[in-house]
């Protein structure tokens, strides 16, 4: 039987409205914590947005399901149970005082679309998996992508031993906690075999203005930034005494401050030449135990983080990153110690979904944009591992990672029309009724 006509399937989402605000109202309640929601990764926060999301699952008499990363797998049956399944997922935890939408938006969302199929009375055609996703906010464990990485068995070397930055117990630990299963990861365990993913959704709130600026509710996405990161870098120079000449000077503030000029003149080369990329700076400072006001800085501390669509720009990236510490180490007799860097690929969306996603779109009246992601998601780990895979942009005010981040209802009700559309197509051609159900 052919699938619902695009109206059923706008009123059918539509229908969801009530349930979605009353889950998003207990999420926000769950993770209070003034300012904002904290839903800290393998702890208390987390643990709480599963249990909501879990008894939602179970009202819609899903199969639920975990593995040994503690990730939380609710299943809608499909007609072949052998096919490879289509995944739907985002993360549940969020960065300390963020904001409610954040990751639990595209969990939701997943939610709503099997609901919008249970209430159509349609079976899939293969298993559609919805996905609450652990840890993907790497400020707790300075690592990126823990669950999505830990369900495909790509968790890097080390991870499980890096310890939570404020409860100082390991990802291990924390795993162990929550249910999972540390020493099966440690062994190479996963819970999906790549190949047995048909395709990975994922709806998320944008967290640039791009959507606010053009007035419209929902983009596709067109791909995802990879980032390398210095967590942990400091330099090096001598403490002396302000006085000093400045051609004796060991400077490692001053230092600091040209590599920071220096990677923003980068940046704005690499606009000029039309190449996406950004570097930030979270941590950058001297030591105040150590240094004053008469004291010339002997150390400097940051953190940075660079990001590119395309892993040969990150590649020459890392590079010219290298380069520009050589010049200043010359220049200013001190010495960068990087530390650990960290590296994640960049996301493929897959041409099939992407195209697919802007007719279903089209199909449902709604305008989208197309754009590049700002920021990281797991969408991109599972594009790494080589499953085609698709993300949908919902309009949010404020930006994200704070407590006033803004994703109105309808904006999120277009996304999971849109998502809805895409999987009736994409999980037939023989996406067909069962026995309806009366909701
Ligand atoms: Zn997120």
């Amino acid at each position: 039987m052919d699938a619902p006509d695009p109206h059923t399937i706008r009123a059918t989402v539509q229908a969801q409205r009530g349930a979605m605000e009353t889950l998003f109202a207990q999420l926000r309640q769950d993770g209070l914590d003034e300012p904002g929601v904290s839903r800290d990764p393998y702890g208390a926060g987390e643990q709480r947005a599963h249990a909501t999301v879990t008894q939602a699952a179970e009202a819609l008499g899903l199969e639920i399901g975990h593995d040994d990363a503690a990730n939380l797998y609710l299943t809608l049956p499909g007609r072949d149970r052998s096919a490879p399944v289509l995944v739907i997922g985002s993360h549940l935890d969020s960065v300390p005082h963020g904001g409610n939408f954040d990751g639990a938006a595209g969990v939701l969302a997943g939610l709503a679309v099997v609901a919008s199929f249970r209430r159509l009375g349609l079976t899939p055609d293969r298993d559609i998996v919805v996905m609450g996703i652990r840890a993907e906010e790497s400020v707790w464990f300075q690592v990126s992508y823990i669950g999505s990485r830990g369900s495909l068995g790509t968790l890097p070397e080390g991870a499980l031993d890096v310890p939570r930055v404020d409860t100082g117990r390991t990802l291990a630990d924390h795993i162990a906690a929550c249910g999972g299963n540390p020493d099966a990861l440690r062994a190479g365990s996963r819970h999906f075999d790549p190949a047995r993913i048909h395709a990975y959704l994922e709806l998320h709130i944008e967290q640039a203005p791009n959507l606010v600026e053009a007035g419209r509710s929902v983009a596709i996405c067109t791909g995802i930034p990879g980032n390398i990161r210095y967590p942990d870098a400091r330099i090096e120079g001598r403490h002396d005494h302000v006085g000093l000449p400045r051609r004796f000077r060991h400077d490692a503030a001053m230092a600091g401050a040209e590599f920071a000029m220096a990677m923003e003149s980068l940046w704005v080369e690499h606009e000029g030449r039309g190449i996406p990329m950004a570097c930030t700076f979270g941590r950058f400072h001297t030591d105040p135990a150590a240094h004053g006001l008469t004291i010339v800085p002997g150390a400097f501390h940051f953190s940075l983080d660079v990001r590119a669509y395309d892993e040969a720009v990150l590649t020459e990236l890392e590079a010219s990153i290298g380069r520009i510490i050589n010049g200043i180490e010359q220049r200013r007799a001190v010495r960068f110690h990087p530390g650990p860097t960290a590296r994640a690929a960049p996301g493929r969306v897959d041409v099939a979904i992407k195209a697919g996603l802007e007719a279903a779109a089209q199909r449902q009246g709604i305008s989208v944009l197309q754009i590049g992601s700002p920021a990281s998601h797991d969408a991109a780990a599972f594009g790494a591992a080589g499953v085609p895979m698709g993300m949908v942009f919902v309009r949010n005010t404020n930006g994200s990672h704070n407590p006033d981040e803004m994703m109105e209802i309808d904006d999120f009700l277009d996304g999971v029309a849109v998502m809805t559309e895409w999987v009736c197509s994409a999980t037939g051609p023989v996406c067909y009724l069962a026995k309806p159900v009366i909701a």
